[in-house]
């Protein structure tokens, strides 16, 4: 009896400790201590990669209590090496992915979304704001309301009533400007949005869950944007939207020429819409941008100028107005561009707000 009792109080100790261990508990109290939370709540979230739970604050003795969300990745998973395809070739990580390491890859992990957050935030992309990190524990703003609901995923967003379709659509022209901006401006490529990682909240879309978020010269930055790409249009699809091709949205997004402000960017949108081929009628549009859209899934992306197999032809290609059927030619034109430019100034200064990040981070104290 007495042994068995044992064993169920170790059960017990194992479960609890799954969800919170004690080196998660020891940061929760530091952090409480120093008033970045008060209270740590119920959780709002159970995902495989990391919980996240509601909190209060209260900044001052007399401040209004102010509500965060805590984000505490799971140190004791395998999952985490999945991820590995988007640390290689990150420049910011070179030195650290340490696949022995559990402890250490998911802390890369926590920072990488910390400073991803921020340059989000930083862009005025409605994301939750980053506050503060330690470990494996990321403190940012709550996206819900004042009762401490937090705003449904756009999976589960009830839109509907008479403006339903009208408003789908706005908030897909809203997403693609958000995607250009990520690009743009962020220079960042989602790498995992959909319907789950999008909250929806009054007419505005809440980016989150920016961990796997890649730099946009990262080698497989194009694929998984053309993925991100894939998702979003079929999720506003099935809503009923009439969604652009695919490649479409790819050059729009990876464009470096033109706006990346409201109102032009929605605009530029509204341009693309226009400036579609016509068709006899909807069906066969609707035909010809999925075939446009299977081919497209399928090309090959050349992320530089050296994976491109035969630069002449391809130039003679855009020459001849054939450039429409290369994926990269944005690219193309960007990176002539910017070589010249790298030419003409050679000076050396490239810009690494990689490192300007890293600087201001101070956050493993
Ligand atoms: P996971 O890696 O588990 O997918 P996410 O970052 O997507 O983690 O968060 C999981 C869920 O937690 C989200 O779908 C959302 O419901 C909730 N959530 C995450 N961050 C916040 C936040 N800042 N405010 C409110 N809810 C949040
Ligand atoms: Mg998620």
């Amino acid at each position: 009896k007495e042994n068995q009792d044992r064993e169920k109080d170790k059960a017990d100790r194992a479960t609890s400790e799954q969800v919170l261990d004690q080196r998660t508990r020891m940061i929760l109290y530091q952090m409480i201590n120093r008033g970045v939370v008060s209270e740590v709540h119920g959780a709002i979230s159970t995902g495989k990669e990391a919980n996240v739970y509601g909190a209060v604050a209260y900044p001052d003795l007399h401040g209004a209590a102010v509500q965060r969300a805590v984000k505490v990745y799971k140190t004791a998973i395998l999952s985490f090496k999945d991820r590995e395809r988007y640390i290689t070739g990150e420049h910011r990580f070179k030195s650290g992915a340490d696949k022995g390491n559990n402890r250490k890859m998911v802390k890369l992990w926590a920072e990488k979304e910390f400073r991803n957050l921020r340059r989000i935030h930083s862009a005025a992309i409605p994301c939750p704001e980053p506050i503060q990190l330690k470990l494996h524990v990321l403190v940012m703003g709550f996206l819900g309301d004042r009762k401490g609901y937090a705003y449904p995923r756009l999976r589960d967003a009830a839109i509907g009533g008479d403006d339903a379709d009208q408003l789908w659509r706005q908030l897909y022209i809203q997403l693609l400007g958000i995607m250009r901006r990520l690009y743009q401006i962020c220079r960042l490529v989602h790498a995992d949005l959909s319907e789950y990682n999008i909250l929806y909240n009054d007419k505005q879309l809440y980016i989150i869950d920016v961990s796997q978020s890649v730099e946009h010269d990262h080698p497989r930055s194009l694929e998984f944007l053309r993925m991100d790409i894939k998702n979003t249009g079929d999720f506003f699809r099935r809503q009923g939207v009439d969604t652009l091709s695919d490649r479409t949205v790819f050059d729009f997004i990876i464009q470096s020429a033109g706006p990346v402000e409201e109102p032009s960017l929605s605009e530029i949108i509204e341009q693309l819409y226009a400036s579609r081929k016509p068709s006899d009628d909807d069906e066969t549009a609707a035909a010809e941008v999925e075939v446009d859209n299977e081919v497209f899934r399928n090309q090959y992306i050349p992320q530089t100028l050296e994976q491109v197999y035969d630069i002449e032809k391809d130039a003679e290609k855009i020459g001849e107005g054939e450039g429409d059927k290369l994926v990269y030619r944005n690219l193309l034109a960007d990176q002539v561009v910017s070589k010249t430019a790298a030419e003409e100034q050679s000076s050396g200064d490239e810009s690494d707000e990689g490192a300007a990040l890293d600087s201001q981070d101070g956050s493993d104290d």
